[in-house]
């Protein structure tokens, strides 16, 4: 079986209980055995061969029979901050964002934004983080943080940050290749105001441009994230 099961919480002892919705997804649509072996991992790093020995139709359990830690994660870590789009472009971009490797995504709060990542926008968006790790076997969940400012951002910016901005400079990849850790800031559709371009760059932001046409929300931070986890690591 290829398909890959999540398990929220680490197994203790070699038994292993799965959730309903994986339960039932293992029952009803994968329609598992008896004596099947299939691959849970945790979101944490450990990817474990699982031996089922129950199958309800509500509860499936099974016994570990290996485990091990496999990382598929990018050269370098990055958080995106976006001013996230409506709707099924969220959960569009946040798809993408891991599968390119993204290490956290933060819903930003900006003047011109448009989406207030509320509670239940944010738990859709982390179901939808464990949903893509199954299919692109990503074994560390990309955070999604609760909707932050721009000064919470920049308070814990890293060497290289870079915002967004159509009139920025081009982007150099000199910079980001020795870099461990990268931060991009992207802003909403209506972009962001002049005051929030100069506090960024009294913030130690650079202000990058990728190129002369003007890119939806989640083109540019697919674009950036593409650039920053493909380059090779420090
Ligand atoms: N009219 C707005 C466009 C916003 S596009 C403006 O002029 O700013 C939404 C966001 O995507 C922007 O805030 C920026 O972060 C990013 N973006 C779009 N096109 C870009 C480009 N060519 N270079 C860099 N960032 C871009």
């Amino acid at each position: 079986m290829s398909e890959r099961f999540f398990i929220e919480y680490p197994p203790k002892a070699a038994e292993v209980t799965f959730d309903e919705a994986e339960s039932q997804h293992l029952a009803k649509v994968m329609r598992a055995n008896l004596g099947d072996v299939v691959v849970g991992f945790d979101g944490k790093g450990t990817e474990y061969q699982i031996e089922l020995t129950t199958i309800g139709k509500k509860k499936v359990v099974g016994t570990v029979r290996s485990q091990a830690e496999v990382s598929r994660e990018a050269s370098r870590r990055l958080t995106l901050a976006v001013a996230l789009p409506k709707g099924d472009r969220q959960r569009w971009l946040v798809e993408k964002c891991v599968e390119l490797g993204v290490t956290r995504l933060v819903p930003l709060l900006t003047k011109r934004g448009v989406a207030q990542p509320v509670e239940k926008a944010i738990e859709r968006l982390r179901r939808a983080v464990v949903e893509a790790s199954k299919q692109c076997e990503r074994n560390h969940l990309m955070v999604v943080e609760q909707g932050q400012s721009l000064e919470e951002v920049f308070a814990s910016r890293p060497a290289a940050s870079y915002l967004l901005h159509p009139s920025g400079e081009a982007i150099h990849h000199d910079a980001i290749v020795p870099a461990k850790e990268v931060l991009a800031i992207i802003g909403p559709e209506g972009g962001f105001t002049d005051e929030e371009v100069a506090e960024a760059a009294e913030h130690g932001c650079q202000i990058v441009s990728l190129g002369p046409r003007i890119l939806r929300v989640e083109t540019a931070a697919l674009a950036i994230a593409t650039l920053v986890t493909a380059l090779p690591g420090p």
